[in-house]
């Protein structure tokens, strides 16, 4: 494995999208050295599954941070769990509603975990995911918002929010319809005594005083910035604050965010003029649709779609090559139903292509387009040889076969190299997961067994079928498909059948259903053995 570092070599210029945000970010903020490296930030509120939408956003941060490596920039990626945010709302896929419904108005970093055994319900959710990345080999470096706010970590970013408190109600009032009320305040608090930000500020008290009382419990109190884990900034005050803290170089946000008037260009002012820090770099992505999957997975439904669903049919590389292949800007679909196999088959034609490469530079210069694609969709460097490549629909009926077994199907391959049956395992478990759980009816199949006994097949096709598989334990393997297919042909014509008749009756015997893979390919796969014991007694 080698790290390509893609300005070397007679490659052209990378017209890729995180190339492209990746020269930007260094045109615009300036050449660094290691001790003042880029950061780029991407982040979250953890009041949910994070699902595969949000993770566009993480992905689409990881590119372009590899995209910097890949220029021999130092670049610090980070992660920010926004888990002191407020409980708003209690998602629909969540259990023990009732409960949960308790805690709405407290930080969520204090709302208990309702679907495992950590820390909050915040922490699952955070967990969850950063059990997911690494597998997909990202690894930012994660900062918890509740853990830096509560340590009074923020203190003089908020002070200077409230010394700048009109300036930046002229900020936010400037897309507004209604403005903002006389005694607005530019943070909010967490009620000492209940958790809630059902809080009204009442007052300033010196540098770092807040004075506030709460409407759910009625306890006022002056808290002070230094010491109390109870203020923070909300979210459009927050988030600029953070950047000149961070000193965020990029960020990309979606179309919520980034909506006229939206988070991110007031966010972009109070940067400016309140933190004295210079907006991030960004780009706007969009959404990501969920396709097939016959309703188990559907965003719409209020069921969750996440990085970790996704993995389960589609392995790692796949994964990054569906986020990798897609401007961020524009809307695409995952799916779940046959696409799936088109979107293996497409991963291995850029896969082959990239070891293929053109001397010719006209050639060259559209081969780097998907080679770059294929760079950036690899989870642990760049192979230096062409892996071990399977078909992806072949694959499928070996696993059927072999009933999933994946030992027995590389086994039955026996050229598997052991560099490469880590991946090979992986393409086959989530195979064998779309096989079971979302392939059509007709592409499924299960081997008959001789001990079943024998299917209902008519007399005069039963006769032919049990000649088919005397045929094969003759002849099947020992010559080219094709001449055994014209000798299978010669029994038909011989028996006066109908070509359509007598392949249901050989699937029927085989596998117990009328349709089946490509039928002398599948008899070549099932090798003599297994073809003459379920065919030859039909004859008897
Ligand atoms: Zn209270």
């Amino acid at each position: 494995m080698t790290n390509l570092d893609t300005q070397q070599s007679n490659r052209p210029l990378s017209t890729h999208w995180a190339d492209i945000t990746a020269d930007k970010i260094i045109r615009e903020r300036g050449e660094r050295n290691a001790s003042q490296p880029y950061v780029c930030a991407s982040g979250i509120t953890p009041s949910g599954t994070v699902h595969i939408g949000n993770f566009r956003e993480i992905i689409s941060v990881e590119l372009v941070v590899r995209a910097l490596k890949d220029r021999g920039m130092p670049v610090r990626f980070i992660y920010s769990w926004d888990d002191y945010d407020v409980f708003r709302k209690v998602p629909a896929n969540m259990p023990r509603q009732e409960e949960l419904k308790g805690y709405l108005r407290q930080p969520i970093t204090l709302v208990p975990d309702v679907l495992g055994n950590d820390a909050s319900y915040a922490a699952h959710n955070e967990k969850t995911l950063e059990k997911a990345l690494p597998i997909v080999g990202i690894n930012p470096e994660y900062l918890y918002q509740a853990e830096n706010y509560r340590a009074s970590k923020y203190a003089e970013g908020i002070k200077t929010a409230l010394d700048n408190k009109e300036t930046i109600r002229k900020q936010l009032d400037a897309h507004r319809t209604t403005p903002l009320p006389q005694d607005w305040w530019p943070v909010s608090v967490f009620c000492m005594s209940c958790n809630k930000d059902t809080t009204k500020v009442l007052d300033r008290k010196d540098t770092y005083g807040v004075h506030y009382k709460c409407e759910s419990c009625g306890n006022e109190e002056t808290v002070d910035l230094r010491s109390t884990p109870a203020v923070k900034l909300p979210w459009r005050i927050d988030w600029p604050m953070r950047w000149a803290e961070e000193g965020v170089d990029f960020e990309p946000a979606g179309k919520d965010h980034h909506s006229e008037g939206g988070s991110f260009d007031t966010a972009k002012l109070t940067s400016q003029e309140v933190f004295g820090h210079t907006p991030p770099v960004t780009f706007q992505y969009d959404f990501v649709r969920i396709k097939g999957g016959s309703g188990k997975l559907s965003s719409s439904s209020g069921e969750v779609v996440s990085l970790s669903d996704v993995l389960r049919y589609y392995q790692p590389e796949l994964v990054r090559y569906l986020f990798t292949g897609t401007r961020p800007n524009s809307e695409f679909a995952i799916s779940f139903d046959l696409d799936v196999l088109k979107n293996y088959e497409d991963y291995d034609k850029i896969e082959r292509n990239y070891f293929n490469k053109p001397e010719n530079l006209k050639k060259l210069k559209k081969w780097e387009k998907d080679a770059r694609i294929y760079e950036l969709s690899q989870v642990n460097g760049i192979p230096e040889t062409m892996p071990y490549q399977i078909q992806i629909r072949h694959l499928t009926t070996l696993l059927q076969i072999h009933s999933g077994k994946i030992d027995a199907v590389i086994d039955y391959l026996g050229d598997v190299p052991s560099c490469d049956e880590d991946r090979f395992r992986s393409r086959a478990a989530c195979a064998w997961n779309w096989v079971q759980e979302f392939a059509p009816e007709d592409f499924r199949f299960a081997l008959r067994s001789p001990s079943e006994g024998l299917m209902e097949i008519k007399p005069e096709l039963a006769k032919a079928v049990g000649e088919l598989g005397k045929l094969a334990a003759e002849k099947l393997g020992t010559m080219p498909e094709k001449e055994f297919s014209n000798l299978m042909y010669d029994i038909i014509h011989e028996h006066n059948l109908e070509s359509g008749d007598f392949f249901t009756a050989v699937y029927t015997a085989l596998i117990g259903k009328e349709k089946g893979p490509r039928l002398i390919n599948f008899l070549h796969i099932l090798g003599k053995d297994v073809v003459s014991s379920l065919l030859e007694p039909y004859g008897k």
